[in-house]
């Protein structure tokens, strides 16, 4: 079966469920034990089966075996956010003494954790360059467990050498972890030598901008029994209505996703030809950096790039940015709607690798509106950057 047909039937049990086309919402904390040896029986396995709402229940198993399907991989753990599925990686894997290596483009949230937390409880990071490949191995330290990548990048789209980073990571005894976000359908983590793959469900799963949801996902159960140990350890779960709305999401992933990456495709290229533009980050365009390892990787893009304007006033990008009827001022992508936020002002952290754009950075997101209507948006945005120069 091709992934976009497995994905329609992804954790689906009809037969479980009366013949309904969609699992249930579960909403249990309790679950009654028919007996005192059952419920023994169960805490010898706290989580296989269904045993307490906090440890999963129907709905989170559909969605867990669903988003392993999606990754390729075959155990899953769901959060209740992007960020609790990351912060959960990192607590389940470290342990005071150890080293982490932590990409230089990671999401900010991501690098937040890694200084103030992870420092606090005695786990080094070291951030690395997000394109040095190979030469990862020279940073591995014996107590290196863990090399953490994103890739492209979060705001800056640098694609990372998975394949490199991995096989040195392996032969060094270190686990490999990627923030799959961006590459949700079309880069496939554990063919890459890739151990736990992250996924802020929130932006294409779900799709639809109304629900907070994470996962973790692994090809190897005793890790996935590691970590998941961990997650309920910290009283990790995920909440029944949006795990409903993350299965819901996922069944049209595959059509959204190809309509998001046609229209930021159509439109980067006219961006890239505009006078107002120094650069497009968008490794799907044959221009970007990042182009060759992308192209080698991964089997298609998304709505999300980012777009460096030569140096031009704030007053400028303002009157731009507040007039969009179509690109809305707001956090997140993944859902229907175009989204723009600007990235310059502090936006972008870096202490390994210089970041030094042109001029003053965007990141858009291509939603589901005409390309034809996106690209009229764009086009009144610079006369207007053009008026208040
Ligand atoms: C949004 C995002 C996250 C965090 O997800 P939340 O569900 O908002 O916590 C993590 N990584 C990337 C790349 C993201 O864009």
């Amino acid at each position: 079966m091709d992934k976009p047909t497995r994905l329609l039937h992804a954790g689906r049990h009809p037969e479980r469920y009366h013949g309904a086309v969609n699992v249930p919402v579960f909403r249990a904390s309790t679950i009654l034990h028919s007996s005192i040896a059952a419920m023994e029986a169960s805490s010898h396995t706290p989580f296989e089966g269904v045993r307490y709402g906090r440890f999963g229940t129907p709905t989170t198993f559909a969605l867990e075996e669903a988003v392993a399907a999606l990754e390729g991989g075959t155990h899953c753990v769901a959060t209740s956010s992007g960020l609790a599925a990351i912060t959960g990686t990192l607590m389940a894997l470290l342990q005071a003494g150890d080293h982490l290596l932590m990409t230089d483009s990671a999401y900010a949230p991501t690098r937040n954790f890694c200084d103030h937390v992870l420092a606090r409880l005695g786990i080094e990071t070291t951030y690395y360059d997000p394109c040095l490949g190979a030469g990862i191995a020279a940073l591995i330290r014996p107590e290196t467990r863990l090399i953490f990548t994103e890739s492209p990048g979060s705001l800056t789209f640098e694609v990372q050498d998975l394949p490199a980073i991995t096989a040195a990571a392996h032969a060094a005894g270190a686990l490999v972890a990627i923030d799959n976000t961006w590459g949700v359908f079309h880069f496939q983590p554990f063919t890459k030598g890739v151990d736990i793959s992250i996924q802020a469900a929130t932006k294409y799963i779900v799709g639809h901008a109304d629900a907070m949801l994470g996962t973790i996902t692994t090809a190897d159960k005793a890790l996935w029994h590691r970590i998941k140990s961990s997650a309920a350890a910290f009283g990790h779960s995920a909440g029944t209505e949006e795990m409903y709305l993350g299965l819901r999401g996922l069944r049209t992933l595959p059509v959204r996703l190809a309509q998001h990456g046609a229209t930021a495709l159509e439109l980067t290229r006219w961006l890239e030809s505009r006078p107002e533009v120094a650069r497009v980050l968008y490794p799907p365009l044959p221009s970007d950096p990042g182009h060759a390892v992308w192209a080698r990787d991964f089997s298609g893009g998304c709505g999300l790039f980012g777009v460096i304007l030569h140096p031009v006033g704030k007053a400028a990008i303002d009157a731009m940015l507040d007039g969009y009827q179509h690109f809305k001022l707001g956090y997140s992508w993944g859902g229907f709607e175009s989204l723009v936020i600007p990235t310059t002002g502090g936006a972008i952290r870096r202490t390994a690798t210089p970041w030094a754009p042109e001029g003053p950075s965007l990141r858009f997101h291509a939603g589901l509106e005409s390309a034809a209507d996106l690209r009229a948006d764009l086009e009144q945005g610079f006369v207007r950057l053009a008026a208040a120069q």
